[in-house]
């Protein structure tokens, strides 16, 4: 996927802005605070119908405006087609068009134009709690996936339900006699979850580490390694023989279940664990080894995105250069061969020779 170019009026610290872009790397230059990052947010908001930063509509319209009026010309499966949203500072909803003609909903726009973003928060993914690295596994698979995404939402619903009667179980025993049922299908849908989430996961892997090692000059080897319950010591066995697994499991914690009064076992609480060279990186990773390893998740993440759809989402990195040495500066700006890159920087000095430098100051093209 190619954005041949953007216009947008009156959208964040935009009056008025027209550009047209390479289709490998775009290079966007200047000083903090001129709109670099609310660049990526208009592309952002082409793409999916909602802001990475807020999600206060009102926000990304220029003060004093009355409207923000975003349009992208964007190259995908073989066509080209016309994005474009308006929003009003005194009216909703929004109005959203596809090639001139106004669509309903915004999942009439879905896979014209799609995009991975990289922003600075997404280095917590590698250094914070197991919630975060859930989170990334479940949002890639639910879109890849839709018999995930079912599973997910009926697992969460199930452990909800059951973390209910076993909190209430003092007040209402009779409640408990639901339990086997909530087991019985939870272990179905957890092995679901767990096959797919580890075979997933592989594949990240592979990809990650390739990225990694040519981002670090080869001298670092990213692994992933996904934890889930104790006795299933293979997530990429069968559905069938992980739910024979997860069953046994939540027998052996029936009763420090019911002690305890809170849900123990099941893939609520799965985590992968990411070290370097052997090392795990929550404990040993310098700051540069963690954002290059978060980058080469997201081109990872990319690649099997194209695998899926056939076609290579445009990838949006925001302030990525800070913390990396030049020999991983020179990665991120002259080889990411593939696809169309949009980067944030804040360096006058940085050059990319496989694209083009847009210059911002004060919400103007320079
Ligand atoms: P940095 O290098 O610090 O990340 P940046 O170039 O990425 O900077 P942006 O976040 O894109 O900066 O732009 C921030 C500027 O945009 C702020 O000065 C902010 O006040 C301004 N801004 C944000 N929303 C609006 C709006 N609705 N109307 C006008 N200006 C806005
Ligand atoms: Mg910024």
């Amino acid at each position: 996927m190619i954005i041949r170019n953007l216009s947008l009026q009156g959208f964040r610290n935009y009056e008025a802005f027209a550009c047209a872009f390479d289709s490998g790397v775009n290079l966007i230059v200047g000083e903090n605070a001129q709109g670099k990052t609310n660049l990526l947010e208009a592309i952002c908001y082409l793409s999916r119908g909602s802001a990475f930063r807020t999600r206060k509509e009102a926000e990304l319209i220029r003060f004093g405006a009355e409207f923000a009026d975003l349009e992208a010309r964007v190259e995908s499966y073989g066509r080209e087609q016309s994005l474009r949203a308006v929003l009003f500072a005194a009216r909703r909803p929004r109005q959203l068009f596809l090639s001139g003609v106004k669509k309903p909903s915004r999942e009439d726009l879905d896979g014209v134009l799609n995009t991975v973003l990289f922003c600075p928060e997404d280095l917590l993914v590698l250094k914070k709690g197991a919630a975060e690295r859930r989170k990334l596994l479940d949002d890639a698979l639910c879109q890849l996936r839709p018999k995930y995404a079912k599973a997910l939402e009926e697992y969460k619903r199930l452990l909800a339900q059951k973390a209910a009667v076993l909190r209430d179980r003092m007040d209402r025993p009779e409640m408990l006699e639901l339990i086997p049922d909530y087991n019985e299908r939870m272990a179905q849908t957890g092995a679901i979850l767990i096959t797919t989430r580890a075979k997933y996961l592989r594949q990240l892997e592979e990809r990650a580490a390739a990225h990694h090692e040519a981002f670090s000059g080869g001298s670092e080897a990213l692994s992933l390694n996904y934890q889930t319950v104790s006795t299933v010591t293979d997530p990429t066995a069968p559905a069938l023989e992980v739910y024979a697994r997860l069953k046994e499991h939540q027998q052996s914690h029936y009763r420090a279940e019911l002690e305890s009064m809170q849900c123990l076992s099941g893939p609520h609480k799965d985590d992968f664990e990411a070290a370097l060279n052997g090392l795990p990186m929550k404990a040993f990773a310098s700051q540069g080894q963690t954002r290059t390893a978060a980058i080469s998740l997201k081109l990872a993440e990319r690649d099997l995105f194209e695998a899926d759809t056939g076609e290579l989402p445009v990838l949006l990195l925001d302030d990525v250069l800070s913390e990396l040495d030049p020999g991983r500066q020179d990665f991120v700006l002259n080889r990411i061969q593939s696809g169309q890159v949009f980067i944030t920087c804040c360096e006058q000095d940085k050059v990319t020779h496989i694209g083009k430098t847009i210059r911002i100051e004060q919400g103007r093209l320079l």
